[in-house]
């Protein structure tokens, strides 16, 4: 084996709710695992600001803090927590091939896939165009770079109405667009958003550009899609939040998945079509998103690898001549 290949046990790809979840079982019951976090250490929450809905935390608490919290709970029972980034697998044959980073390569006796999911853009080549430079996909990171401004947000599910209260803090004025007559988002988090004073929801309306002077954003141009009436919105910010696609571009065509992107497993289990690959998370889960579930089914994948681990070993044993005394 060169240098720069590895064998384990048990490897977990991504740093979320799900990944750290899987990591705590793992190392607990001495798999010990190695976990790849990933470009954003923590995943998602790590870009959120207050959880007030994960039991265990009566007062809320900070996205940030909260995985910080999950990571040394993972590190405490010995789980090997590296950065990097998984650039191609290979579940043709046990033990499972992992490259990291294009270098190093990673033999896996089981693999559990918690990549969890990313940002959606509208699509706009303006959008791209100041991407960093006014527009952004999540105010808890950019927010502060708008204090007392004038800003807009797009979406009008739970993300953006919490990310539309965040930004009301900070910013002058909060555009709030939403395309259709209604809000998909809680009604908790859409009374936050109608009972604080500098948030204006604009309904029935899509954005068609992002308005700048080339250097940075001056303003949003909108369609109001009842009156077909378009008019620019004087911002200097603009804010993505029309929610997420699973990260598991890696996996295509080597597992299954549906058309979206999510990661198929067996009902009631962490299973995919592989063998000893085991996915939990957002990569896997359209429906509920939460941190809790995510964290419910890290936990799941773990036990899963963990028999499947001794089941493998049992029938390796099985199999084996009996010894004579
Ligand atoms: P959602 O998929 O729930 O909402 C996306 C929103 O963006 C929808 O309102 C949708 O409009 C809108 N949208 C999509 N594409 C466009 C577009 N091209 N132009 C304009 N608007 C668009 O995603 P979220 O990220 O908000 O939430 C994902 C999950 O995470 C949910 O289950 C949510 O409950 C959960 N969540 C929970 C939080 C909490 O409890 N603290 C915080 C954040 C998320 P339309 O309604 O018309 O389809």
């Amino acid at each position: 084996m060169s240098q720069d290949t590895e064998h384990v046990k048990c490897l977990i790809i991504g740093s979320g709710p799900a990944g750290y979840t899987a990591a705590i079982y793992a190392a607990r019951a001495d798999l010990k695992p190695v976990l790849y976090t990933g470009m954003i250490a923590g995943g998602q929450l790590t870009q959120t600001t207050d959880v007030e809905n994960f039991p265990g935390y009566p007062q809320g608490i900070m996205g940030p803090e909260m995985m910080e919290d999950f990571r040394k709970q993972a590190e405490r029972f010995g789980t090997e927590i590296r950065f990097g980034y998984v650039s191609s697998v290979d579940f043709t044959s046990t033990p499972h091939k992992v490259v990291v980073d294009e270098t190093v390569t990673i033999l896996a006796d089981t693999v559990i896939i918690s990549t969890g999911a990313s940002a959606k853009w509208l699509g706009l080549e303006s959008e791209q165009k100041y991407n960093g430079f006014g527009v952004s996909a999540c105010a808890v990171c950019d927010g502060f770079f708008f204090k007392g401004h004038d800003v807009a947000l797009v979406g009008a599910g739970d993300t953006a109405a919490e990310e539309a209260t965040y930004l009301a803090k900070l910013c002058r004025k909060v555009y709030m667009l939403v395309r259709r007559d209604e809000f998909r988002a809680s009604k908790a988090m859409v009374s936050r958003v109608l009972a604080t004073p500098n948030i204006e929801v604009v309904y029935n309306t899509e954005t068609k550009e992002i308005v700048g002077d080339g250097q940075s954003v001056t303003g949003v141009r909108v369609l109001n899609n009842k009156t077909n009436e378009e008019k620019v919105i004087d911002v200097t910010g603009f804010f993505v939040a029309i929610g997420h696609h699973p990260n598991t571009d890696i996996f295509k065509g080597i597992i299954d998945m549906d058309e979206t992107g999510y990661i198929k497993t067996k009902p009631g289990t962490t299973q995919t079509n592989i063998e000893g690959v085991f996915c939990c998370g957002d990569a896997q889960d359209s429906v509920y998103r939460q941190a809790v579930t995510a964290a419910g089914t890290g936990c799941m994948a773990a036990l899963e690898a963990e028999r499947y681990l001794a089941d493998k070993e049992y029938a390796v044993e099985a199999e084996a001549p009996a010894k004579s005394f």
